[in-house]
């Protein structure tokens, strides 16, 4: 019967080879056709390159950069980290040059004295082996070697105390995200994230100071921050590192100052409970 021609006949009529021609499709065909409607999200198609000129080799890097106005926000820390639907834009921000080593996060990456330049010759240039800029996507793990090596530069070229205390964040920010991420569960799961928190903590406690330390001898707009963000970034950072007295005493500058909006002042008040609360709970643990 499946061999019948139920059209034969239209022949006449001017519709040739109508032998394929299926009343029913089969109900399978159906189901895959709704799947392939569902887009695929792939951070790939998020990404294209951009080119970085490296100032200390000349090198021409081609990197991968994000674009950001295709992704949407879901939340920010207490700290200000952005958190994204989706992905992590934050992986991308350290560049390397893949010639002499130098890296440094972008916004940084361009500028730097002679003086510096010469250091990083002399430091870093000689032990380098070498990094793959030719990847599709960065994983958690390379983005944090990526952003080590930004610290490391920059501590090697002698970089402002803003610069150094920025990257230890934005290194520090890497390590929540990847332990924000971690895929497996269990006990060397668990490890894993004691171990990542442990570092992230330690990073804080260094951007603290770095910040401190700026916050006195340098100009704003510092790292594109305003004088009320950082002081926002640093009253947290004080918190996470259970600094609760050294906490309440930025959250109170805030509270005072009259450039600081309303809505930033509300969080400052969410942020003051949570202060009060966590250094209760130290109290008794
Ligand atoms: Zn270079």
């Amino acid at each position: 019967m499946g061999d019948m021609n139920l059209f034969s006949g239209l022949e006449a009529l001017g519709f040739d080879s109508l032998d394929e021609v299926k009343i029913f499709e089969e109900k399978k065909e159906q189901g895959t056709e709704k799947e392939e409607k569902v887009e695929e999200f792939h951070e790939k198609d998020m990404l294209y390159l951009k080119t970085y000129q490296c100032p200390i080799c000349d090198h021409e890097n081609r990197v991968l950069a994000v674009r950001l106005g295709k992704l949407r926000t879901s939340g920010i820390d207490t700290d200000l980290r952005p958190i994204y639907e989706k992905m992590d834009p934050l992986k991308y921000d350290a560049v390397v040059c893949e010639k002499c080593g130098y890296a440094a996060l972008s916004k940084f990456f361009s500028s730097i004295m002679s003086r510096q330049a010469k250091l990083v010759k002399e430091k870093i240039t000689p032990s380098f082996r070498g990094i793959n800029n030719d990847l599709e996507v960065y994983s958690y793990d390379e983005a944090i070697l990526r952003h080590k090596l930004a610290l490391l530069c920059t501590v090697v070229k002698g970089g402002k105390d803003s610069e150094k205390a920025y990257t230890c964040l934005k290194l520090a920010w890497m390590l929540r995200g990847k332990r924000d991420n971690i895929s497996t569960d269990g006990s060397k799961a668990r490890q894993i994230a004691i171990e990542l928190q442990k570092e992230e903590h330690a990073l804080l406690v260094n951007a603290y100071s770095g910040f401190d330390a700026a916050f006195s001898n340098e100009p704003f707009p510092m790292c594109g921050m305003d004088q009320v963000t950082l002081m926002c970034i640093m009253a947290d950072i004080c918190r996470r590192c259970g600094q609760y007295q050294t906490a309440k005493r930025w959250i109170s500058n805030i509270l005072v100052d009259k450039a600081a909006p309303e809505r930033i002042k509300n969080k400052m008040r969410d942020l003051k409970e949570l202060v009060s609360k966590e250094e209760k709970l130290a109290k008794q643990g």
